[in-house]
């Protein structure tokens, strides 16, 4: 019998338009494993199991017509920071405990019309700030691959039940490597598109000149086919980009011979894990065994400088943005003595410490007197950063990184020390300064611990990425790998 469980989309596609299995049974198979493993895992915030039943039924019916696309009848988990109409949306934060929003984010609208199963949200870092999941304000999301450790995040929970068997695919959302390194540490495939290339309109923001969303899947040809689905124009998003979308599937051909790869130096961190280290040359090898280029002259100088201009220009985007939560317009709401008793007091018990922390750190960073001093610098440090990508890909194709300089660490490990925390950002977080797309593929295991490989492109270059993520993919096992949990 077909295991359901880790099917990828286009397999689980083959089986329903083939009539072989109808939506209604795959959803309930996954309904009955989280239902089994989710006392140990924890990804889901909300399971909308009647909902997707439902939708799989209206699949069905579509898929008995003859109708539907690659999406139709599969389900899928959505990340807590996107709003779902009527399904409630906590982006893990108590001030967001309750909030059942009346419209839909361009991603879910794009998603329904092409026939998706909803099985429901899933959990994270609170506001998306984070690298463990352990920054939910509700629990932690454990690793599938070993239940001690932590998914990643903050889309930790996307990862670990697209890892688990919870979902067929997932989406997360990236603001300096939250979809990557996720996937990374749960084995799974994650990219981050283009900034403007998906519609950020009814994502909850935390860095709005940061955030993309993106798909978390079982192999690449998954991500092509999510990717044709969300990616596109949409005029309530001012950054998003018009002109067409290319289909990414016509992108999955596994030929890179002649294709030109850059190792930069720089993002062999210096603390980086040697296995880590070691598996990322062995993929370097294979990648020259399938035909490509692959140089390592190119240099990224001010990449040490990524996580400095981050926790300058991240936190103060956030600290405009969280502004909102004052207890008036949506949200937790506590009833002080006065107005202001009554703002201070929402703010103090409806965020988490992490939270506080960022707003404190952008607060300042853009108050009068250091403006010029951090915020204005670090603005200029990301022209730096962005030049210099630019510079590399008048020679390369693509950019070949380690997505983590680590695998998985324990939970609780780094909770104590948020500097280290911030660390495990340093190859994913240069993407985001520079707007650039990049993907995470599964590259190895250390000791049972998976291991992401990066390949970072130019502007609106997802095809690229997507063609050589493929090839080595076919070259590889690494992707069929499951977790026995
Ligand atoms: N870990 C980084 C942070 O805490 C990135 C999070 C993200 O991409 N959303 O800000």
């Amino acid at each position: 019998m077909t295991d359901l469980l880790s099917l990828t989309i286009h397999e689980a596609h083959d089986l329903l338009k083939g009539r072989q299995l109808t939506s209604a049974e795959l959803t309930r198979a996954y309904l009955e494993n989280i239902e089994r493993v989710e006392p140990r895992i924890k990804a889901f915030v909300t399971v909308t199991g009647d909902l997707a039943l439902q939708q799989a039924a209206e699949a069905d019916h579509v898929l008995a017509g003859g109708g539907g696309g690659p999406l139709t009848g599969v389900p899928a988990l959505i990340k807590d920071v996107i709003c779902t109409k009527g399904v409630r949306t906590t982006c893990s934060s108590k001030m967001l405990e309750n909030l059942v929003p009346p419209y839909d984010a361009d991603v879910m609208e794009r998603l329904k019309s092409r026939g998706m199963v909803l099985l429901g949200k899933s959990n994270m870092d609170e506001f998306a700030m984070g690298s463990s999941t352990e920054n939910s304000a509700f629990f932690t999301t454990h690793n599938p691959w070993d239940e001690a450790r932590v998914p990643g995040g903050s889309s930790g929970g996307s990862a670990a039940a697209v890892a688990a068997g919870e979902t067929v695919y997932a989406l997360g959302s990236d603001t300096g490597g939250s979809i990557r390194q996720p996937a990374g540490f749960c084995s799974v495939v994650g990219m981050k598109p283009t900034y403007g290339r998906v519609s950020r309109y009814g994502l909850v923001a935390f860095a709005s000149s940061l955030d993309q969303i993106g798909p978390l899947t079982r192999d690449v040809t998954d991500c092509a086919l999510v990717m044709n689905a969300i990616a596109g124009y949409d005029r309530r998003d001012s950054t998003s980009v018009p002109g067409p979308v290319p289909d990414y599937t016509q992108a999955l051909l596994p030929d890179i011979r002649g294709i030109r790869l850059g190792v930069p130096g720089e993002y062999f961190v210096e603390g980086m894990q040697p296995e880590v280290a070691a598996a990322i040359e062995a993929a370097i090898k294979k990648m020259e065994e399938l035909g490509a280029k692959v140089e390592r002259e190119v240099s990224l100088p001010s990449t040490p400088y990524a996580l400095a201009v981050y926790y300058i220009i991240a936190p103060s985007e956030a600290s405009a943005n969280l502004a909102r939560y004052d207890g008036v317009k949506y949200g937790f709401s506590y009833q002080g003595a006065s107005m202001w008793d009554s703002m201070e007091k929402t703010r103090e018990y409806g965020f988490g410490p992490e939270v506080k922390r960022r707003i404190m750190l952008g607060t300042y960073a853009l108050s009068a007197g250091y403006y010029d001093a951090y915020y204005l610098k670090a603005q200029k440090v990301r022209t730096l950063i962005r030049r210099e990508f630019d510079r590399a890909f008048e020679k390369y194709d693509a950019l070949i990184t380690p997505t983590s300089p680590t695998v998985p660490f324990k939970i609780g490990e780094k909770v104590d020390d948020p500097l280290q925390m911030y660390l495990s950002d340093v190859c994913t977080m240069p993407v985001n300064i520079a707007g650039l797309p990049a993907i995470s593929i599964p590259a190895g295991f250390v000791d049972g611990l998976p291991i992401g490989l990066q390949i970072i492109g130019k502007p609106f270059s997802e095809e690229t990425i997507l063609k050589i993520a493929y090839a080595y993919e076919q070259a590889t096992e690494w992707h069929k790998r499951r977790p026995k949990i």
